[in-house]
């Protein structure tokens, strides 16, 4: 059984499936990953493999009828994208740039190919690094769902970008990314993107990644923009891998604008949500985030800035950069 179940309540669609629970048993240390395996084989630098059990397939079957309850077909795409053949690097950080850039450039190429296709509104290109995340297989890998909805987060988003725009003609992004590049909160910049810890913070450490340049998409960029988002992902990665003293496990999500309609207004960016706080520990997403998905924060947000931009020179003596961290 796979389908999808709307929720009235909050307007989200939850994707439901049991085929995932059919696990085939797989030797211990095997990774499938690594080169040389049957769906990996040799010769490449970057891979986009199928997710073997998805939550969503272009063949999905029609769901039977459910009364009151709105249903759909989990219509869609998910994939693993493997960043290295390396099985033992860590994070983004200690992959050269020119390695980043042809993951990036894999975002773009199946952005744009995923764009053309009738049945997705909307795809979402993730990573989840560290154990406390969740994360099996240390084989650096970022995933994609591809989906025939617009996730909820995305929607406000839209809505209040759109809003914004609508009232001021200006976008919303541009302007806050104006305000961010003013100090308090900036991290990291090069000439094309810029890396900061936002005013409105939910994580401790949470840092944003923008274009400069008001796009929508990662196909609008040009190559020499790829190499500066590599190089300000490998910064942000490695200032988080810095701050704390310890490798910094968390979730990254890129955000673009959905696929039909005009998104003039929309701008491409991409979060980190590194879920450590100041002394190393763990802070989870329960009581208020659980509960009314609004967060705590504890702490000052300038004042862990400041720390991202020590860790950011630190960071960049080690991985190097295109660019410079504020001070
Ligand atoms: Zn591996
Ligand atoms: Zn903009």
């Amino acid at each position: 059984m796979r389908e999808l179940r709307y929720n009235p309540l909050t307007g989200q669609w939850v994707m439901v499936s049991a085929v995932r629970k059919k696990r085939p048993w797989r030797p211990r240390n095997f990774c499938p990953f690594c080169p040389g395996s049957e769906e990996t084989g040799y010769g490449w630098e970057v891979l986009l493999l199928p997710n073997r059990f998805p939550m969503l397939s272009f063949d999905a079957p029609k769901p039977e009828r459910a009364g009151f309850y709105k249903k759909a077909r989990a219509l869609g795409q998910c994939s693993v994208i493997v960043e290295t053949p390396e099985h033992d690097l860590r994070d983004l950080d200690e992959l050269p740039i020119h390695a980043v850039a042809r993951v990036v450039e894999l975002w773009k190429n199946i952005t744009a190919e995923l764009k053309r296709n009738p049945h997705v509104a909307y795809v979402s290109i993730f990573r989840n690094k560290g154990e406390e995340i969740g994360v099996s297989l240390t084989h650096p890998h970022g995933q994609l769902y591809a989906t025939p909805f617009i996730p909820l987060k995305v929607r406000l988003k839209v809505q209040n970008s759109r809003e914004y725009s609508k009232r001021t003609g200006e976008c919303l992004f541009c302007r806050l990314l104006r305000e961010e590049l003013k100090g308090e909160r900036a991290v990291y910049e090069n000439e094309s993107f810029a890396v900061f810890l936002p005013f409105f913070a939910n994580w401790p450490f949470e840092v944003h990644v923008y274009p400069k340049r008001h796009v929508q998409w990662l196909t609008q960029l040009v190559d020499e923009e790829l190499t500066d988002l590599a190089d300000a992902l490998r910064v942000a990665t490695g200032t988080l891998n810095t701050v704390l003293k310890r490798d910094m496990p968390y979730t990254m999500m890129v955000y673009q604008a959905p696929f039909r309609g005009n998104y003039d207004f929309y701008h491409l960016h991409v979060e980190f949500y590194p879920i450590l706080r100041e002394n190393g520990r763990i802070k989870y997403a329960a009581g208020m985030e659980m509960g009314t998905w609004d967060f705590t924060y504890d702490g000052i947000p300038e004042e862990n800035a400041e720390k991202l931009r020590e860790a950011c020179r630190e960071a960049i003596k080690r991985i190097g950069a295109r660019g410079r961290c504020f001070t």
